[in-house]
């Protein structure tokens, strides 16, 4: 496994939050709250990353998050480039490392790697220079950091810690790199409970999320909880599954308003985006008041700003 730290201890990449400790959770998290501004105040803006380049290498399609590295670098001063590439899984690593090393000329510090294959992110981290970092902008259906990070950091603006808190995860967890990462900060934060509410299909493997209680129900999962998140069936990920399709999903797993009035009366709801109205969420409950997923986007934004600074302000020898 690609050791994500340097050897004095200090993050240098984030590849996944399974390693992350408590400290460096909470000290991601505070300082991505300090990068918060409510809707309709300016941007925060500065220049500690002044002289660093971010290169975003996307492979999947995003709109959320690509946006937001990209807003998150150049508010901190950073240079940006965009390389959304179309790659077959015969050239991938090929062409991933030359276009690594070709960026890598051109003195790009930070690479930020989103792709639908294990391993993409860690291939780069093992192959660049030693000032340079990597940031997964989403692996597979193994790793989402930042999205997990944005995640947490919602939960706690709205309920303050975890400790106390039933959080059901609802839908596609089988496939879903935001459920893994969800999971692996919500476990070291010490959350009360998380409950995985999927058909059978959608169910991750029994050895994986131990300790979380499994329902296919979504009424009984979501009884009392304090927190609902819904994810998409995310059908690029698998050829078929034996899952009601439509209509007939919604009906069975679709999160509507009598459904959310089983949870905690205070509860949120939460959606990664992009969403299926209809499917996996009633139009009503997305838009409504108990709906966070506004501010998971605006949260997104701030986690980003964090990672990069924590991980990119180190010293660059190269930069002498
Ligand atoms: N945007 C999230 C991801 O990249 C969730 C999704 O695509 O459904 O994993």
């Amino acid at each position: 496994m690609t050791d994500q730290r340097r050897s004095d201890g200090s993050l240098r990449h984030l590849l996944t939050l399974a390693d992350l400790n408590r400290d460096e959770l909470e000290m991601l998290l505070e300082r991505a709250q300090h990068h918060v501004r409510r809707r309709g105040d300016a941007a925060p803006r500065s220049d500690v990353l002044a002289g660093i380049t971010v290169a975003n290498l996307f492979t999947e399609p995003s709109t959320r998050t690509r946006v937001s590295f990209e807003l998150a670098a150049r508010r901190l001063g950073a240079d940006v480039v965009n390389l959304e590439m179309q790659l077959s899984s015969r050239v991938k690593g090929e062409s991933m490392l030359d276009t690594v090393f070709t960026l890598e000329s051109l003195h790009v510090d930070v690479f930020v790697v989103r792709d639908a294959e294990a391993g993409v992110p860690a291939l780069v981290a093992d192959n660049v220079g030693p000032a340079v970092s990597v940031l997964s902008a989403g692996e597979a259906h193994l790793s989402h950091p930042t999205q997990g990070l944005l995640d947490v950091l919602t939960i706690l603006q709205r309920k303050g810690s975890c400790e106390q808190l039933a959080v059901a995860i609802v839908g596609d967890i089988r496939h879903s790199r935001v459920a893994r990462s969800a999971w692996q900060a919500l476990r070291t934060l010490g959350v009360g409970e998380l409950r995985l509410v999927a058909p059978p299909a959608l169910m991750p493997a029994a050895e994986e999320f131990a300790g979380c209680r499994r329902y296919d129900s979504i009424d009984d999962g979501i009884r009392g909880v304090d927190v609902v998140m819904m994810l998409r069936i995310q059908r690029e990920r698998f050829a078929d599954a034996d899952i009601p399709a439509g209509d007939a999903y919604f009906e069975r797993y679709g999160l509507t308003p009598a459904r959310l009035a089983l949870a905690q009366r205070d509860a949120i709801v939460m959606h990664p985006q992009p969403m299926n109205r209809g499917v996996e969420i009633d139009s009503v409950v997305a838009d409504g008041p108990q709906s966070v997923i506004r501010d998971q986007v605006t949260n997104g934004v701030a986690v980003r700003m964090a990672v990069l600074e924590t991980l990119a302000t180190r010293p660059a020898p190269r930069r002498g």
